[in-house]
C-alpha cells in the first residue's frame, strides 16, 4: 500500500493483548522531574481510562503532570466524546456514561440503551436506521488537541522524542498556543467499522528525515468504532513552516487490515480545527443500524 512506502509503524498496542507499561521510569517524559529514590508516582493511563483503557500505562509520567493532564485536557476530551461513549457503550472506570442535553437523554440501564428524545429533531428515522442529533457540552477545542497530542507524545519511542520538543512545551503549559495550527482527522465511523479489540493505538513515522507535504508522525487512536488521526509535525517541519509560511497537506493512514467493514456505507473522514481556546458546543450526529438493544421514548 502506498502509505506504507512512506511510513514505518513505530508503536502499536491493542487492548486484547497483554498489559504494557511504556517509558523509562526514573524521569518524567514531560517536565523532566526525576522520581525520588523509593517513591512512586500515581498510576498513569497512557490512554484515558474513560475510553475503556485497562491495558496500557505510562511509568514516566509524574504525579504532577498526571494531575494537570487529567484536570485540564482529559476533562475536555471527556466532554467532547461523552455522547459517542454513551452510544458505543464504552465502560470507563465504573460505568457507561450518561448523555444529557436539552434535546436528548441517553442512558444505559441494565445493559439496554434508553433514548429519551426531548426535541423532535433529536431522533430521526430513515428506513431501518436511526439518526441521533445531540449538542455537546461546552468544551475547549485546544484542550482536546492537547489531550490527543499528550497521548501520542507519551507513546513515542525515547530515541525519537527530541524531534517533538515543541509538543512537550505546548502540553506542559495549558495556556500556550502551539506553534502550528492543530488539526485532527476524525473518522466517526461507528458502527460501520469495528475492530476485534476495544482500544487500539498506533504510531506511524515518515521514513524521510523531513518529509515535504506530510506530517513526520501520525498517531491513530481508536475506541469502539471511532478513529482519531492525529498528525504531529517534527520541530524541523515546524521551523520550515515558520520560515516559508508553507501549507501542509496530509496523507491519512489506512484503517488497519483487521477492521471489519459493515454493510451500511463507508465511514466519512472529517477534519476538525482544534485551534480555539474558547469553550464551544458542537452538534454531534450518529447514524445507527442497531447496536445492542435500544429503547426509544
Ligand atoms: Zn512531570
Amino acid at each position: 500500500m502506498r502509505f506504507f512506502r512512506n511510513y514505518n509503524t513505530i508503536f502499536t498496542h491493542r487492548s486484547d493483548s497483554d498489559r504494557i507499561f511504556v517509558g523509562i521510569g526514573y524521569e518524567c517524559r514531560y517536565c523532566g522531574q526525576r522520581r525520588p529514590e523509593g517513591k512512586r508516582w500515581n498510576k498513569a493511563h497512557s490512554v484515558p481510562a474513560f475510553l475503556g483503557n485497562k491495558t496500557i500505562f505510562s511509568i514516566d509520567e509524574c504525579s504532577r503532570c498526571n494531575k494537570l493532564f487529567g484536570d485540564k485536557y482529559e476533562n475536555d476530551f471527556s466532554k467532547f466524546t461523552n455522547f459517542y461513549r454513551t452510544i458505543l457503550e464504552v465502560k470507563g472506570r465504573k460505568k457507561i456514561p450518561k448523555t444529557k442535553s436539552e434535546k436528548i437523554i441517553i442512558e444505559n440501564i441494565n445493559g439496554v440503551t434508553n433514548i429519551n428524545s426531548l426535541d423532535w429533531e433529536a431522533v430521526e428515522r430513515k428506513g431501518n436506521k436511526i439518526i441521533l442529533n445531540h449538542t455537546s457540552e461546552f468544551y475547549v477545542p485546544l484542550m482536546v488537541w492537547k489531550c490527543l497530542a499528550k497521548i501520542i507524545y507519551g507513546l513515542i519511542p525515547p530515541n525519537s522524542l527530541e524531534k517533538y520538543t515543541w509538543i512537550r512545551e505546548s502540553i506542559l503549559n495549558p495556556d500556550l498556543q502551539p506553534r502550528v495550527i492543530p488539526c485532527l482527522a476524525l473518522l466517526a465511523s461507528a458502527p460501520w467499522i469495528k475492530l476485534k479489540c476495544d482500544v487500539f493505538v498506533v504510531l506511524f513515522e515518515h521514513k524521510k528525515a523531513e518529509p515535504e507535504g506530510a506530517p513526520k508522525l501520525i498517531g491513530v487512536l481508536y475506541f469502539k468504532g471511532i478513529f482519531y488521526h492525529i498528525p504531529l509535525l517534527s520541530i524541523d517541519q515546524v521551523l520550515t513552516i515558520e520560515a516559508n509560511a508553507k501549507p501542509l497537506t496530509f496523507n491519512f493512514p489506512p484503517i488497519t487490515e483487521n477492521a471489519k467493514w459493515g454493510k451500511s456505507k463507508p465511514a466519512k473522514l472529517s477534519q476538525l480545527d482544534l485551534t480555539s481556546s474558547d469553550p464551544i458546543r458542537t452538534n454531534q450526529k450518529i447514524e445507527l443500524d442497531a447496536i445492542g438493544e435500544i429503547k426509544i421514548k
